[in-house]
Parts: C-alpha cells; structure tokens; sequence
C-alpha cells in the first residue's frame, strides 16, 4: 500500500509500504475512503511533536471499510463502514471508565499518526477497535462524517461543553479556524445570546458569519472594546481560544466576566502569562483538555439528521494519492482559503435523510 511518512522536520513523502496487519486481537485493518489533515499534522511536520518517530504515517482522522477484524472484535465485521476516530480507547483503565478517552492509561488516547502509524494512507491498523471506530449510518457522506473524526468534538466538548455553554449567553470564539467555526457551530445549538468570533484575517471572520457569529472582530483592531460595548462592560460568559499562542489566551482572560468560563482548545507550544494578580478575585474558571471523542455518537446522530454544517468545511477535495498537494493547499490556508482538505472521497449511495415517496 501507499501512506504518508514522515522522516523529518520537513521531510514527509507519499511511498510504497507494506500492508498494515492485525498484531492484537482488538486490531481492525480499515481501507481508508476518506481522510483529511489537521493543523497538529503542520505541528509535526515542523517538528513540534518530538514523540512522533521517523517512519512513522500521519493522520489521525478518516472515514472507511473493515476489511479484516482480530478474533476479540464484537462491534464490528468485515465489510462495515466506519468512522476512524482520533482517540484510541481501552475501555478498561480509570479513565476510559469515566469516558476520559483522551486520557487512556491502557494503550489508547492519540496514537493515531502519532505514536503509531495513522490514516493517510491506504490502510490503518486501528488497535482496541470496538470502541475506537463507530460504525457510520447510509445518511452520512463520507466528506460529512470525516469532519466527526476531530474537529467537531474536538471543537464541542473542549471548547462548548467545557465553556458551559448555556442559552442567552455572549460567547466569544478566538480564532476563526477550523476547529474555531466549529465552536461557533456547535455553540449555537445551546441559543447563545450571540457569538462573538476574533481572528486577523477578513476571509475568516467572513467564514465565522456564515457559520453562525452575529459579531465578528478584527484582532488587529480593539475585540476589547467591542465585547465591552456588547456585553455592558462586563465581559463575554464564554471565551474559547482556539489558536494557541500566548497573545491570544491572554486576550481571553481580559475578556471574560467575572464568574465566567474560559474553554483553552488551542495547541500551545510556548507558555503564555498567567495573570492571577487580575483574575484572582474574579471568580474565572479556565479548562484545558484534549478531545475524549464521547460526543461522537451524539454528532453522528445530529449529522445524519442534517444538524451540522459539515460540509461547509469541506473546501477543497483531492485523490488520496495527491496528498503532498493537499498538504501544500492545508497549509497555505490563508493563499488558498482552504478550512479542510478531504482525500479519497469515493462516491457511495447516500441515504436521503427523508426519502420522497
Ligand atoms: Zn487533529
Ligand atoms: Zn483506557
């Protein structure tokens, strides 16, 4: 088969490989159908994640067809198609126990195109298969459902979940990427007051309107202020970051209220300040996390009924082997106007969610 490795700080390469095969009975081999590349991938790629050997296939999130099952699999059989999902689970550990999957003690967590060999690529082994794939409905395209793979839960329970969320609320989302207008998306299913989105570039608070914010700010221009004069001078009750650098997690401190809650969902590489000497009389709640996933099958369901704008992140399409220009387009987002790039894409009979009669 063929896959994407990368060997070094910007050395990666579309190549010949051998098959993956089952090496644990709770192994699946899936053929991927669907795949896309996240921001952590670019994080790679430059060298941002030392854990990620050389030799190693990237990609942590896809869409395909069990095409052989280890003898311990119950959930699944040749011929499903599934969901690829970026975390990994046990199921037995402490915390899988509590749906903490992101966090499994027992060879789980991100280990996708992280630890092992992950999606971008024909086939990926996928260990403690029964329930680290989902089973996916006929009403879920492929380009719909690869989108629940990361960013949507990712963007839900770190960011809206974690924020606590809750009608008539003035949340403001920082960094209107993609995992940023996913929280604008996923907010406004709680009836939020409105939504504030922050970024620098025009194209993406552009995008941030069309994904729901009825306030969009230029970082380049005063977001204080105008959360300020939306809120009455107190402050927005949710902030999410959703870039990851020390600037904008600080902006989002200075914009929340007393009482209210800051959701951090950006990857951070250098520490930001924390100013306690302002926020400790404040009453602020700040959460961290990496995605558990548990609201996987709660996004399927509103998917296939037609609830969340997936396929609007989809902007560009590619054959799975023209991944290197995928990652050229990904990655030069702003030139490109890419959200998410999605390889593979075959076409298969779509369910309508209510079929004519
Ligand atoms: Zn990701
Ligand atoms: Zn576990």
């Amino acid at each position: 088969m063929k896959g994407y490795v990368f060997h070094a700080p910007g050395q990666s390469t579309w190549q010949e490989l051998p098959d993956p095969a089952i090496e644990d009975p709770t192994d699946v081999i899936v053929r991927v159908d669907a795949v896309t590349i996240c921001g952590t991938d670019l994080h790679i790629l430059k060298g941002d994640v030392p854990e990620v050997r050389p030799g190693t296939v990237l990609g942590h999130e896809a869409v395909g067809e069990i095409v052989e099952t280890g003898t311990d699999v119950r959930t699944v059989r040749p011929g499903d198609r599934v969901l690829v999902s970026c975390i990994s689970a046990c199921g037995r550990c402490g915390y899988c126990r509590e749906g903490m999957y992101g966090q499994c003690r027992g060879g789980g967590g991100w280990i996708l195109g992280h630890l092992i060999d992950g999606t971008q690529a024909e086939y990926v082994r996928v260990p403690h298969a029964d329930l680290s794939v989902h089973p996916l409905p006929g009403t879920v395209a492929n380009e719909d459902a690869v989108l629940l793979a990361d960013i949507f839960p990712t963007a839900y329970e770190v960011g809206v979940l974690n924020g606590r969320v809750r009608p008539g609320d003035t949340v403001v989302v920082v960094g209107a990427g993609p995992v940023g207008l996913a929280a604008i998306a996923t907010a406004r299913l709680f009836g939020p007051e409105r939504v504030v989105a922050v970024d620098r570039a025009a194209s993406r608070l552009q995008a941030a309107k069309e994904f729901g914010a009825e306030a969009v700010a230029d970082a380049g221009e005063d977001p204080e202020q105008l959360i300020a004069d939306l809120t009455g001078g107190l402050g927005a009750d949710v902030v999410i970051e959703a870039v990851g650098l020390p600037e904008t997690f600080e902006l989002c401190t200075r914009v929340v209220r007393p009482g209210g809650h800051l959701a951090n969902v950006g990857v951070h590489g250098a520490s930001a300040t924390l100013h306690l000497e302002d926020l400790w009389i404040r009453n602020v709640t700040i959460t961290t996390g990496l995605v558990d996933t548990h609201s996987t099958p709660t996004l399927l369901r509103m998917a296939a009924a037609g609830r969340l704008p997936t396929r609007q992140f989809v902007t560009h399409t590619f054959p799975l082997d023209h991944m290197q220009e995928a990652y050229d387009v990904f990655g030069n987002a702003a030139e490109t106007g890419a959200l998410k790039v999605v390889l593979g894409v075959p076409q298969h009979e779509v369910v309508p969610v209510h079929p004519t009669v």
